[in-house]
């Protein structure tokens, strides 16, 4: 039985970042433009700010054939399908830009293509692109090649050519495997066709299958959840990213599709996340944090185990922490200490392409005090600890002086069974790992300054 019960979540649940970045995205300005992201490039060129480590890559694929009714995110609905060839050349033109500032040649440890669907490419178009990324970086063996796979897109073929170009890790959108449910958001994808896929995937030697899940979706109840967890246990992905729906249907337009009397209670959600947690971690899964789970012998676990977690803009990673070059429309990029994100719509995108630009329309340098907050989120964050006198040694301050109304904030949470403080740091407790983000926020400086969280999610 876990620990973690109905009443455990609905007192602690609170609305707050993921912290896939520190500062988070909402916080970048438009005076950060193109001449602050080239001197970020050109501060690594010269080493200025941080070794010349291995990059990581990101490269956005923003359509889509067809709407799930929940999305979220930054796409392009359409059944023409040479816009995707059209935006390879936008592509190129983005990578040779970088060229321009970085050389040609520089490692490459990470490469993540998301969307959109990134399956929405041909077969062709995605050895095009790999070919170009590899005309201009050096991809290292052994690094983490991963790409989000929509079921509905791809055969045992198409994922041969995934494994061919170099792709070791997949991600399958699964959200839910009951019928009614997968009806009511528009995305159906039946249960023996992702069997199959997973099956194909382990047979092609990919060495980690994640599987994206959504609870609080339309016409869900703890009951029919209960039947998809089964079904995903048995079919055994490494990875399951667990995700809690919210319905802002003012904010995302295909949300105005559901019906909000189908959605499930805020009750029936605390009971399917409790239920799941229960269910994943019975299964065998170990909890990673922040909607994540992985078998024992997964890398992500294994990290975990021996403290070595990291955290960028998708989540959890072994990978320790690198530049990350993002291409592709809304991409969002962390170089030494910024963060740039490209032109949201295409026509900016291509425009600003065409007229010679990086397409970076909005950003952030970090001062100081950001990059110590964000050391300190992300120890918190990935592992779940901080010791005062490393962050003093790193950055020359006296942690207990500068962070003292923090740490009287975070008393209340100790006799709450979150965290524990001594005179050397923080622990966070088993029961406070699933509630990190509340710990993390009470070092976000411009959330204490902004106290109005309802604007991120809430776990339930
Ligand atoms: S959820 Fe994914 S596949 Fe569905 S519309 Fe959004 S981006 Fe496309």
């Amino acid at each position: 039985m876990s620990v973690i019960t109905p009443e455990l979540l609905t007192r602690f649940d609170v609305s707050g970042p993921r912290y896939t970045s520190y500062p988070t995205a909402d916080r970048f300005v438009e005076a950060f433009a193109e001449a602050d992201y080239v001197q970020a490039l050109a501060q690594r060129q010269s080493g200025v700010v941080g070794k010349k480590t291995p990059l990581s890559l990101y490269v956005h694929i923003p359509f889509c054939e067809s709407l799930c009714y929940y999305c979220a995110c930054n796409k392009i609905i359409t059944k023409h399908k040479e816009r995707a060839s059209e935006y390879l050349r936008y592509l190129s033109k983005e990578l040779e830009l970088h060229t321009r500032h970085l050389g040609r040649g520089q490692s490459v440890s990470q490469l993540h293509l998301g969307g959109g669907t990134p399956t929405f490419m041909s077969d062709d178009e995605l050895r095009q692109l790999m070919s170009v990324l590899h005309q201009h970086f050096e991809f290292v063996p052994g690094g983490e090649y991963s790409v989000e796979v929509d079921p509905r897109t791809v055969d045992e073929g198409r994922l041969a050519v995934l494994a061919e170009l170099g792709f070791n890790r997949l991600s399958f959108g699964v959200q839910d495997f009951d019928p009614a449910v997968q009806k009511a958001v528009h995305r159906i994808q039946p249960v023996g066709q992702v069997f199959q896929l997973v099956d194909a995937a382990r047979r092609l030697g990919f060495e980690s299958i994640n599987v994206d899940l959504i609870y609080g979706l339309p016409l869900q109840t703890p009951e029919s959840f209960d039947r998809t967890l089964a079904q995903v246990n048995s079919l055994r992905p490494d990875r399951i990213a667990l995700y809690a729906y919210a319905h802002l249907p003012e904010r995302f337009k295909p949300q105005r599709r559901i019906h909000a009397q189908e959605l499930p209670s805020g009750g029936d959600k605390v009971a399917m996340l409790s239920r799941s947690l229960d269910a994943l971690t019975d299964a065998g899964y170990v909890y990673i944090g922040m909607d994540h789970f992985a078998l024992p012998q997964d890398a992500l676990a294994v990290a975990k185990r021996q403290g070595r977690l990291h955290r960028n803009f998708q989540g959890y990673s072994t990978q320790a922490d690198c530049d990350l070059i993002a291409l592709g429309v809304s991409s969002i990029g962390r170089v030494g200490a910024s963060y740039s994100q490209n032109a949201k719509t295409m026509e900016e995108y291509c425009d600003l392409l065409d007229q010679g630009h990086f397409p970076v329309v909005r950003g952030l340098t970090l001062t100081r005090d950001d990059l110590i907050r964000r050391s300190v989120i992300m120890a918190l964050m990935c592992q779940g600890h901080l010791e005062f006198e490393a962050i003093n040694l790193a950055w020359l301050i006296d942690f207990q002086a500068v962070f003292s109304k923090e740490l009287a904030q975070l008393e209340s949470m100790q006799s709450q069974g979150l965290v524990q403080l001594s005179d050397s740091g923080i622990q966070v407790t088993p029961m406070g790992w699933f509630f990190v983000r509340g710990v993390a926020m009470v070092f976000d400086r411009y959330l204490q300054a902004d106290r109005n969280h309802t604007r991120f999610s809430k776990i339930i």
